[in-house]
């Protein structure tokens, strides 16, 4: 896709996203009416998921030529990923510290959310075995991601110490990424339509059950507090993105759409064809754009990480329980892991909130006050989560060595 066609499809998702919440806003019962057409949109990008994870994974790390330079971006990804969620959520505990909003809020009815009390003893370790798994198309029929990348890494590995069986094995995947990569950007076409429905959709949802405003309205405090949280981490990535990776407003503004989309799905995993899209047309090392992305959609969770701090502090002041410091280092540890833990689908962070909770003893009926809004705290926590990919990207990109052994790769140089 050019820049010009990029430029008109942003303009165009843009508007839909305007469109769809005048509509939602004001004519609730058409808005609701479109759903099928935003579903339709959605099913179409997770049906691209499983082959284009798989694929783009395995190019990625075949494409680094030397295995063992995959220690090098092993290490940067994974450094970038802990850092930046630590950081998430230390501006998230800070910012609910200095606002109070949990402070003389009205208790719940004291029942547990149903999608909470079926993981309500949900542990730590748990999240270990989300990453290894027995059966890989069980995983792959559940778009359960993190066991397919473990299993494209290891035999993208295996494949480039075979030789030349394994060349035409490597070559026939990359050519299967580039062909999802066409795909994605057909689909990219039906991004405005399909992101103006859903908006419309959910907000007409908010809209007839008891009003958006009402609905937020009850928690006030608590969505500006995740909501300025939020923004304070979209500026401090923005900057970790001028002054590490070394580029500029161009990159925020080529990845607008996928943010958007983010924003409109509330969807990492359903983002993902359009982020791995978006860096590669901004130039970014497509080793990095294969590697980073794919598995940062997956663990690397910065909007989710700060808003269970947020949330989980939110709970304690609700319910009077004193967390002091040792308290919010544990939930600085616990929502790390509980948004490596979340997977990349919509108010997947509502339900890993449990660990924090269990980790600092809280009530999970607390989770009770949060649902209302949930959804629409969900949109910007994705959007935050996906650019926080978006720039571990470019920060790795940036720092790989600049040697192609893999003339595959060539054609693929911006
Ligand atoms: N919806 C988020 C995502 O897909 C996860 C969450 O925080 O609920 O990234």
């Amino acid at each position: 896709m050019g820049h010009k066609h990029a430029k008109i499809i942003l303009y165009a998702i843009a508007t839909g996203v305007v469109l769809g919440a005048l509509l939602g806003w004001f004519s609730p019962a058409a808005g609701m009416s479109l759903k099928w057409m935003g579903d339709l949109f959605l099913t179409m990008l997770k049906m691209l998921i499983v082959p284009l994870i798989f694929a783009a994974v395995l190019s990625g790390v075949t494409a680094l030529g030397d295995i063992r330079k995959l220690g090098r971006i092993g290490g940067l990804t994974v450094g970038y990923f802990l850092v930046t969620t630590c950081i998430a959520v230390v501006i998230g505990l800070i910012v609910v510290n200095v606002i109070q909003p949990g402070v003389g809020i009205a208790l719940g009815d004291g029942t547990i959310p149903e999608q909470v009390a079926s993981k309500a003893d949900m542990g730590p370790t748990d999240i270990l075995f989300q990453i290894v798994q027995p059966n890989l198309v069980d995983a792959a029929a559940k778009t359960n991601l993190l066991p397919l990348i473990l299993f494209a890494l290891l035999l993208g590995a295996a494949l480039t110490t075979v030789g030349r069986r394994g060349a035409h094995v490597i070559e026939f995947f990359d050519g299967i990424n580039e062909a999802m990569m066409k795909l994605v950007v057909w689909l990219m076409y039906l991004a405005p339509l399909g992101i103006f429905a859903l908006v419309a959709a959910r907000l007409g949802t908010a809209q007839l059950h008891g009003g958006f405003l009402a609905e937020v309205g009850a928690v006030g405090l608590h969505v500006l507090t995740v909501l300025s949280a939020l923004s304070i981490h979209f500026v401090v990535l923005l900057l970790i993105l001028f002054f590490v990776a070394g580029r500029g407003w161009r990159y925020l503004a080529g990845l607008l759409r996928a943010l958007l989309t983010a924003f409109g799905t509330a969807s990492s995993s359903a983002t993902m064809p359009l982020t791995l899209e978006c860096a590669r047309q901004e130039g970014v090392d497509p080793r990095a754009v294969r590697f980073v992305i794919p598995l940062g959609t997956t663990v690397n969770m910065n909007g989710t990480a700060l808003y269970e701090a947020c949330a989980a502090m939110f709970i304690a002041q609700a319910y009077g329980v004193p967390l002091g410091l040792e308290h919010q280092v544990i939930i600085v540890i616990t929502a790390t892991l509980a948004a490596i833990g979340a997977a990349g689908i919509p108010e997947a962070g509502l339900v890993t909130m449990v660990i924090v909770l269990n980790a600092v003893g809280l009530p999970l009926e607390g989770i009770g006050l949060l649902l209302t809004v949930d959804w629409f705290l969900d949109r910007f926590r994705t959007s935050v989560n996906v650019w926080g990919d978006a720039v571990g990207a470019a920060v790795v990109g940036r720092y790989l060595p600049d040697v192609v052994d893999d003339p595959a790769l060539e054609g693929d140089k911006l």
